[in-house]
């Protein structure tokens, strides 16, 4: 017997490893102190194939411990110097257009530091200007590493060659935020929303979902519909949602930016990327065989702790739906104090007693807000009657109670209006200390803000100086250009954040859109017939208050109508394109609006938002790896032609 019970599906993986040792002996091993380094070496093997599989035997945190010590008894072991390997399918393997590097890896403030005086003296070898140092923070999101040319979707592999998964796309699979094809490396990743709600009852963690979205065998027909649902998709590293800033920026906000970006998006991530965006320093400092040196993940390990709760607190969101906080004895995790923590729902206080005096487990991952694991010790719960904020007597509606009063509850007032500036995104100064002054005065809606003259900011207590920079924010936030989904999420319709909201807009103009059907908005992919009926009812709530905000004039970059691009099913429809160098084919400019006939979008420059940078002869590689860098896919002209057919 094994001291240690693998699952069918471990065994299964094991065996492919083709091992010398039985499964016995792995069992002693996992629970032996003392290693030789070639234990630890199959250790690191198994432990690595079966995490890639969706089958983890040990946690993140573990495996870096046996690492470490593997480092200090075998430092030279060719191990080390390969990057950690996917899971190994019984396929071929074939060359990756780009090689894909690990990240390497910071655990404290002291080393990001020490990482950013690494910048800094780079930049100063190449009287690189230190004011011009420019940072980029990325969430690292937790998924299964692949790289997409436009063509083909490889694995990740050794970094060098991995393995050809496009039918990953042929089961549907999607860019994220419908990005193009060709957007280089990224994250087959899973919405954690969606993976809650609709698969955890099925797969034990969304790794199970990221093998078998990539398996040769017949895809498992839940997770076919979480690919048809949008909620699994290949998130191109150069799409995702960044902080950018200075050196100094970084060090002095360090805990409030790492907050914002650890919550930036629905996936699963497991730390941050932190890296230099300015190319000459990039290319000075190189990288090594494992690591990019311009580049450094960010991590925070998990715990947990089991806490006293003092009582729990009743909070009334934007929607009415009132949460449950916890008040817990204060307790330190993760090197933060921790005093609250947030409750499902009040039907889990009801049912599992967490009351003054219960015991809750609770677990942080990152820096995000600690979620409670289980609940260790009940106790009477107490469940409030009346909204905390207007006194209304609560209903519940499924697990949740909820406040009735739409029109008259000041904290669905101030929650709606700071969530409309928090969305809008482009102006600072209505944050929720500010609201709550105004609202005291009567404010409820959005327009009246933009009509509140200065003098009577000033008789609300604010001084000179802030009323007018109210002031000059407000004009700011209609003369900045936002997106108009950012726009029309901010008034909170349930079920319409940023991602619906663009979708519906690729079909339907802003304005439009208060006159679809719930018949139309099926027919668009993406809208079942709950959330089309959810929709069409929210906007009618809005309606009025959104087209008096509207009327405000605001700056809004109108969403691409997906018609203009599915018109043309050329293969480079809606793709962004540059060229450059001589053409052995034709002039640039001709192989430029022949582009523009298929389609495609031309640029004169390589961004980020670059699909296909098309070289002809005497390019520089420099040229090329800088847009390789930004992930964009580099065809030769030959290539290209060989595209388009
Ligand atoms: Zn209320």
């Amino acid at each position: 017997m094994s001291e240690y019970n693998f699952t069918d599906n471990q065994i299964a993986i094991i065996e492919k490893l083709a091992l010398e040792q039985s499964l016995t002996d792995l069992g002693k091993l996992l629970s032996a102190n003392d290693y030789r380094s070639e234990q630890l070496e199959t250790l690191l093997k198994v432990a690595n194939a079966l995490y890639r599989s969706g089958h983890p035997i040990i946690d993140d945190q573990k495996y870096d411990e046996y690492l470490d010590l593997f480092k200090s008894l075998d430092p030279e072991n060719p191990f080390l110097s390969n990057v950690e390997p996917e899971l190994l399918i019984d396929s071929k393997t074939v060359p990756l257009p780009q090689k894909m590097l690990s990240t390497d890896k910071a655990y404290t403030f002291e080393e990001i530091k020490k990482w950013t005086e690494r910048i800094t003296k780079a930049a100063t070898e190449i009287d690189f200007e230190q004011d011009l140092i420019a940072l980029k923070i990325t969430p690292k999101l937790d998924g299964y590493a692949a790289y997409d040319d436009g063509i083909t979707l490889y694995t990740r592999g050794d970094g060098t060659r991995g393995q050809d998964i496009t039918r990953a796309i042929e089961r549907g699979l999607k860019v994220a935020n419908n990005a193009n094809r060709g957007l280089g490396p990224g994250e087959i990743v899973i919405k954690k929303s969606y993976f809650d709600e609709v698969l955890s009852n099925k797969f034990e963690n969304s790794r199970n979902i990221q093998a078998a979205i990539i398996a040769e065998k017949k895809v498992d027909e839940d997770v076919q519909k979480a690919i048809d649902d949008g909620a699994c998709v290949f998130y191109p590293f150069s799409q995702l949602s960044n902080w950018t800033g200075s050196i100094d920026e970084l060090l002095s906000n360090f805990d409030s930016i790492l907050e914002k970006m650890w919550v930036a998006v629905d996936f699963d991530i497991d730390g941050l990327i932190v890296e230099t965006t300015n190319a000459p320093i990039k290319q000075h400092m190189g990288a090594t065989r494992k690591f990019h040196r311009w580049q450094i993940a960010f991590k925070v390990n998990d715990e947990s702790a089991e806490v006293e709760v003092i009582k729990v607190v009743p909070q009334t969101s934007r929607t009415g739906r009132v949460s449950p906080v916890a008040e817990l004895v204060p307790t330190k995790l993760s090197g933060a104090t921790l005093s609250r923590a947030t409750v499902h729902h009040y039907n889990m206080v009801k049912t599992n007693g967490v009351g003054p005096g219960a015991i809750i487990k609770l677990v942080r991952s990152g820096l995000v807000i600690p979620k409670i694991e289980a609940v260790i010790k009940a106790a009477e719960p107490e469940l409030p009657e009346n909204c905390p904020s207007c006194n209304a007597h609560l209903i519940w509606e499924s697990d949740h109670l909820i406040c009735p009063n739409k029109s008259d509850c000041p904290a669905q007032t101030e929650n709606t209006l700071i969530h409309f500036f928090k969305t809008l995104g482009n102006v600072d100064g209505f944050g929720p200390k500010v609201i709550e002054k105004i609202t005291q005065f009567g404010i409820k809606h959005i327009h009246e803000i933009y009509q509140i003259p200065k003098l009577k900011y000033v008789e609300f207590g604010f001084g000179d100086k802030t009323s007018q920079n109210l002031i000059d924010q407000l004009q700011a936030s209609r003369e900045i250009e936002i997106e108009d989904w950012r726009f029309l999420a901010a008034f909170g319709v349930s079920r319409l954040a940023g991602g619906n909201c663009e979708k519906l807009l690729q079909h339907h103009s802003i304005t439009e859109l208060f006159d679809v059907s719930v018949e139309q908005m099926v027919t668009i992919d993406g809208f079942a017939q709950l959330s089309a009926e959810a929709i069409v009812e929210g906007l009618a709530n809005v309606k009025d208050e959104f087209f008096k905000v509207y009327d405000l004039g605001f700056h809004l970059a109108v969403t691409d109508k997906a018609s203009d691009r599915e018109d043309s099913d050329s293969p480079i429809a809606g793709a962004v394109i540059v060229f450059t160098g001589a053409m052995q084919q034709g002039s640039r400019s001709d192989m430029e609006k022949h582009a523009k006939l298929l389609g495609a979008k031309v640029a004169k420059s390589v961004t980020g938002k670059t699909t296909y940078l098309v070289t002809g002869e005497k390019v520089g590689e420099t040229k090329i790896n800088a847009a390789r860098d930004k992930g964009v896919s580099v065809l030769t002209e030959q290539a290209y032609l060989n595209l388009i057919g």
